[in-house]
């Protein structure tokens, strides 16, 4: 994975050699190098760092999802009488039976 402090030495590592390309070649070709850097080393890092992890697409950090869906199954209730949230028959604080949906 690229976290968020390599990705900063990347930029600047090759925002450094995109500027020595700029003093070394003439106009046209130091800026395509330059963009080719850009563009090339970030999509190269990504495959070794996926490959590093056994190929697949499991490197995405937002797929820890689903917990919220888990959550809403079965009916919660809220006793009428001390507002307690709770599943099943009754209200385990007090007892009561007096309980409406919760949604
Ligand atoms: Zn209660």
């Amino acid at each position: 994975m690229i976290n968020y402090k390599s990705y900063l030495i990347f930029l600047f590592g090759s925002l450094a050699v995109s500027i020595g390309l700029q003093m070394i070649l003439p106009w046209p070709f130091g800026l395509m190098a330059a963009l080719a850097i850009f563009i090339v080393f970030p999509l190269f890092l990504r495959n070794r760092a996926l490959k590093r992890m056994g190929g697949g697409f499991g490197g995405d950090p937002g797929g820890s999802g689903g917990g919220f869906f888990g959550q809403s199954q079965g009916v919660k209730y809220i006793c009428l009488t001390c507002n307690n949230k709770y599943k099943g028959g009754a209200c385990p604080r007090c007892g009561s039976k007096m309980k409406r949906a919760d949604f």
